[in-house]
């Protein structure tokens, strides 16, 4: 079956200013990879045009007055009430477009949904997608429309049984309170520890409420997890679940903020354990919605997304980069050594990492896996 990559060059036009971290260049550093390395074209691969959701779709998750708020900002001139939604100078700031490109990546993530659940793709991917904290009245670490919850909602409609799959350095906090209460929905979170880092929450004692109890799985991490202790983590805890649980589509966060070198968090993967992680989501996955998320050193994201890319449509992506496309990378900072900003928390040495990850595994196991007869 085919591989969808849901795309429009519409969603590079905007910016969320320039000292913000989340650059949306990245998007077209990582098409252009993709592209030197032959990945956006052949049999088994459509390249589909989302159009933007429509205001009743967003309806479905956010609130009216929020909507409107976004919907006023949108011209990028900011205006007094929109502190109350999250929105102002900061994290969240207000630019122009804001709503339009919350609407097309929302429209694109339901797009792959769409895709994967009509049989037309076994796994779509939007990588502008993933916007996971968003709330339903607050926009919140950089996110204004959670598209996940959206694409998730849309899956439930259509009588899916559905797993979330959060990877991204931060707590999928959004996505997790949307759905905290109910079974219909499994979401896994693995992160690195809420004491360390925004948002703070996603703690082991966080598995959900009344029938959902057992249905929220979280799995911190400490600062300075590597490749080997993350695939640990997803051996030991989340394939087990997710085998238990049996659903029919997974949508996946894909965050690459959990590299090496990432400007904003501490964890320390590397392309070796992305790749593994990837392939095991491949192999193990029915159907699968895919999603972009955090990642803030662009050379990685580009890097890592075009490794997951290559995975979902079965190709070889060799490690040597291709020319053309190594000439991009080194002119947005590739190879260069890169300072840490001393507010992150220091990287922990590996035994402690290790002992934080173990004694996280052991509560899972006693709290969790009862629920799933494990
Ligand atoms: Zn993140």
């Amino acid at each position: 079956m085919a591989s969808a990559f849901v795309f429009s060059q519409n969603m590079t036009r905007y910016d969320y200013g320039p000292w913000h971290p989340l650059r949306i260049e990245r998007l077209e550093l990582t098409l252009r990879l993709m592209e030197a390395y032959g990945l956006l074209g052949g049999q088994e691969v459509s390249m589909v045009a989302p159009q933007p959701a429509e205001r009743k779709t967003l309806e479905r998750f956010h609130s009216s007055p929020y909507l409107d708020a976004l919907q006023a900002a949108n011209t990028g001139k900011p205006f007094p009430g929109l502190e109350q939604f999250g929105i102002g100078p900061g994290d969240n700031p207000v630019f122009q477009g804001m709503y339009d490109w919350s609407c097309l990546v929302a429209g694109a993530s339901l797009e792959a949904g769409r895709l994967v659940a009509e049989g037309k793709a076994q796994v779509a991917f939007n990588m502008g997608g993933g916007l996971h904290h968003a709330r339903p009245a607050r926009a919140s670490g950089f996110c204004y429309v959670n598209d996940p919850v959206l694409v998730i909602l849309s899956l439930l409609d259509r009588g899916f049984k559905v797993a979330y799959l959060d990877i991204d350095a931060h707590h999928g906090d959004g996505v997790q309170w949307a759905f905290y209460d109910t079974d219909r929905v499994l979401t896994i979170s693995l992160h690195q520890d809420g004491r360390t880092l925004f948002p703070g929450t996603g703690a082991v004692e966080e598995v959900g409420r009344g029938p959902g109890t057992g249905f929220s799985v979280n799995i911190p991490l400490w600062p300075g997890t590597d490749d080997w202790l993350y695939l640990r983590a997803f051996e030991e805890v989340v394939l087990p679940i997710l085998e238990a649980y049996k659903p029919d589509v997974v949508v996946t966060q894909l965050g690459v903020d959990t590299f090496h070198g990432d400007p904003l968090a501490s964890l320390d993967l590397t392309t070796y354990g992305f790749e593994r992680l990837i392939q095991q989501m491949k192999k193990s996955f029915p159907r699968w919605v895919a999603l972009g998320g955090g990642g803030y050193e662009l050379t990685n994201v580009a890097r890592a997304w075009t490794i997951a890319w290559g995975i979902m449509i079965g190709r070889e992506v060799p490690d040597e980069i291709p020319q053309e496309a190594m000439e991009l990378l080194k002119a947005h900072g590739y190879a260069k050594d890169r300072l840490r900003d001393d507010y992150l928390w220091p990287l922990a040495r590996r035994d402690v990492a290790e002992e934080f990850l173990e004694t996280t595994i052991h509560r899972i196991k006693k709290t969790i896996f009862p629920v799933h007869g494990l």
